[in-house]
């Protein structure tokens, strides 16, 4: 990072002094040894930031990046490639530019970790020590409160909840049924990975049907009784694709009970069964498997942490970011895990250096496309109290107007394509 950026990134931290002149940030601090042994486990937002921005703000730490997939797919805009608009090569993001920094990028498993003699072991047997540990593990299915379906059926109702080979799946089931066809979401309860996912998917498939197969409906099978951006969703599909999504409410009927792979259908919790072409249940939701197996989860089924560090308060000197933690009033997101990333790089050189943690700030937007010139956004800046722990600011970001006429859409929707390309670029570059 060259001064001016870090100087940026440290006021978003709000403690631009403090920080900048306890983490020794300019190119004559080199020491000839490393200032601490960091590992990460998971290569994804959290991850994958995380470890970039720890190597700015210290160049002289051991960081190695634990990752099994030699390139990462990302969940963001997997929903374009569902809809015919992006292919999965342009979502996906190799290790290289890390790798040229000095990261270690070991392509592997984390397997266990033991937290009081401070170890990973991975999947190929060996063992890394480490001073400071960041879990990014993301999410895993709660597979055990779905009945009907396990994870051994995902190769023919695929939930693409994960970004990687199921988009792809389920893509080729969008593209093989027939015109007059029915596809069935069904989004689980909150929380839950992306809370304006599941619509943003009903629209890009919309827009995929409406040109190729326009007899077809896209029914969603909701959970819940409301949803993100719910009336910006709800005007941009009248206006884009008429009749042809129907949601319906939990509470009218939209709640899944039973999942039915053989008749490729679902039954509701009043016994009421549907059956479509494409069946696309997004199962309900848990911290990535290495954050259970390691013991930071507590009762809800994610990781409870200091808010202001990331630190475990199960487990010292472990911090877990991104989806797995529980994170106050930030949802579940790519653009979030990345702020809690560089918040964690903070958190750590400042703590491997004994020093004050300045007063992290937070930030997320999430854009979702309605139609390909169609782009709707919610934004927020969060900060930390010790009494209420990440919250939102008060008149901080907001949604976009509900009576914003096609030119400010089109607008969202280019700003929708230039985020995508700066956040990855901020996380993988
Ligand atoms: C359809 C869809 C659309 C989305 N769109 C948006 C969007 O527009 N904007 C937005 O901000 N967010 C979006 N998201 C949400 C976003 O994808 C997640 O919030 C984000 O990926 C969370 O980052 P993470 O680091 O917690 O997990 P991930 O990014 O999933 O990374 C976790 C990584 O950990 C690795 N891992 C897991 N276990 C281990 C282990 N034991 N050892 C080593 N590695 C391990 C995994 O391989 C994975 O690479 C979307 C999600 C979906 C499903």
């Amino acid at each position: 990072m060259n001064r001016v950026n870090r100087r940026h990134f440290i006021q978003l931290l709000g403690g631009a002094g403090v920080l900048a002149s306890s983490f020794g940030l300019t190119a004559c601090s080199k020491q000839p040894t490393a200032s601490g042994r960091v590992v990460i486990i998971g290569g994804g937002f959290g991850g994958a930031t995380c470890a970039k921005y720890l190597q700015r703000f210290d160049p002289d730490l051991d960081i190695t990046l634990v990752e099994p997939k030699q390139k990462f797919i990302t969940c963001p805009f997997s929903n374009l490639v569902l809809g015919g608009m992006r292919e999965i090569d342009s979502i996906s993001h190799s290790y290289q530019a890390h790798e040229q920094r000095g990261i270690k990028v070991i392509h592997a498993m984390a397997s266990e970790i033991d937290p009081a003699g401070k170890k990973v072991t991975l999947n190929n047997g060996s063992k890394l020590e480490y001073d400071r540990l960041v879990v990014s593990p993301g999410i895993d299915f709660r597979w055990e409160d779905v009945e009907g379906m396990s994870e051994a059926d995902v190769e023919n109702l695929p939930h693409a909840w994960n970004g990687g080979p199921q988009t792809t799946v389920l893509r080729k089931q969008l593209t093989a049924m027939p015109d007059g066809g029915t596809v069935i979401i069904a989004p689980p309860a909150n929380p839950f990975r992306c809370p304006p996912g599941p619509y943003e998917r009903a629209s890009m498939i919309a827009n995929y049907l409406k040109k190729n197969k326009p007899k077809s409906k896209v029914l969603i099978l909701d959970a819940k009784t409301k949803f993100s951006k719910q009336p910006l969703f709800m005007q941009g599909w009248d206006q884009l694709y008429g009749d042809m999504i129907e949601w319906v409410s939990g509470d009218a009927g939209g709640r899944v009970s039973r999942v039915d792979v053989a008749g490729r259908g679902v039954y509701n919790e009043l016994g009421e069964s549907f059956s479509a072409n494409v069946v696309n249940f997004i199962p309900p939701q848990k911290a990535g498997k290495i954050a259970h197996d390691a013991g930071l989860v507590d009762n809800t089924g994610w990781c409870p942490v200091d808010q202001r560090t990331f630190e475990s308060t199960l487990h010292p000197d472990i911090h877990v970011i991104g989806d797995a933690s529980l994170a106050g009033a930030m949802p579940k997101s790519g653009f979030a895990a990345n702020s809690q990333g560089k918040v964690c790089a903070a958190a750590i050189v400042s703590a491997l250096h004994n020093t004050t943690m300045p007063e992290p700030s937070y930030v997320n937007t999430c854009y979702s496309l309605v139609g390909p010139d169609y782009g709707i956004s919610v934004a927020a800046v969060y900060r930390y109290s010790g009494d209420q722990g990440i919250y939102k600011v008060d008149g901080s970001g907001g949604v976009s107007p509900a009576d914003a006429d096609a030119e400010f859409r089109r607008k969202e929707a280019r700003y929708t394509r230039g985020w995508y390309a700066s956040i990855t670029s901020d996380t993988w570059g």
